[in-house]
């Protein structure tokens, strides 16, 4: 039997980043969005702001691509701004003994974040878990064909396991956004959802997610397994392999 390798989001699965992090990330992601909007006098108005995202984020599954397509924008400049924290650090909320998971799960782990790397470097550091992965996908590095395709990209799906060498039967998608596990689920991949942080702020919990997210006492057809917590990954492992 061949290794399994994990794809683990990072937002919303290893941490909490509806705490204090996904609240800032989106008023600067609208500040500078209202820059783009408007003109040399004045910033364009919240609800116009609103408008683009919904827009952008329901046709391009991210706001982001919507940005880059309609106003020029290029993708560095609008993670640098939207990723301003003051203290990050301080921001972080995670659980304790995710270093044991993950060092007792047996595989390779990679992390696949729609986040910029400087970010998710900096919170994979604070938290300490940054060693027990043999690899580290921020957006930055999610092109197929030259083209930015983050998750829940299947084209990214696809291309990322044939380059770990494997088969999409034994990748193990660990996440809290709809989507993402849906997308995975249609390419044969396993897929867990971590539910513990997406109950509080339901309007601010994905980065990208153009599906609807599901009733949280629900288990969706495209969710192998469901969690609170990455935590109890290890109680379910038997359906995983
Ligand atoms: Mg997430």
């Amino acid at each position: 039997m061949s290794t399994l390798t994990w794809l683990f989001d990072l937002d919303n699965t290893l941490h909490n980043a509806s705490h204090a992090i996904f609240p800032a990330i989106n008023a600067n992601m609208n500040a500078f969005i209202a820059r783009v909007l408007g003109d040399a006098d004045a910033p364009a108005s919240a609800d116009a702001v609103n408008a683009a995202r919904l827009a952008y984020w329901q046709r391009y599954g991210a706001t982001l691509l919507g940005m880059v397509k309609h106003h020029q924008v290029r993708p560095e400049d609008f993670l640098r701004e939207a990723h301003r924290f003051d203290d990050l650090s301080a921001m972080i909320r995670a659980e304790r003994g995710l270093g044991r998971l993950l060092k007792g799960l047996p595989g390779r782990k990679i992390l696949l974040t729609n986040a910029p790397r400087r970010y998710s470097h900096d919170v994979m550091r604070h938290l300490g878990l940054h060693r027990y992965f043999a690899k580290h996908i921020a957006i930055e590095s999610m092109r197929v064909h030259g083209r930015l395709r983050p998750k829940p990209s299947r084209a990214l799906l696809r291309k990322l396991v044939a380059q770990e060498r494997t088969t999409a039967r034994r990748c193990i998608l660990v996440e809290d956004t709809a989507g993402t596990l849906k997308a995975a689920k249609a390419l044969g991949l396993r897929t867990v959802w971590v539910t513990r942080y997406l109950a509080a702020h339901p309007d601010l919990q994905q980065r990208t997610d153009a599906v609807s997210p599901p009733k949280l006492s629900k288990r969706p057809v495209y969710v192998d397994v469901k969690v609170k917590s990455v935590r109890q990954l290890t109680h379910h492992l038997h359906r995983l392999r």
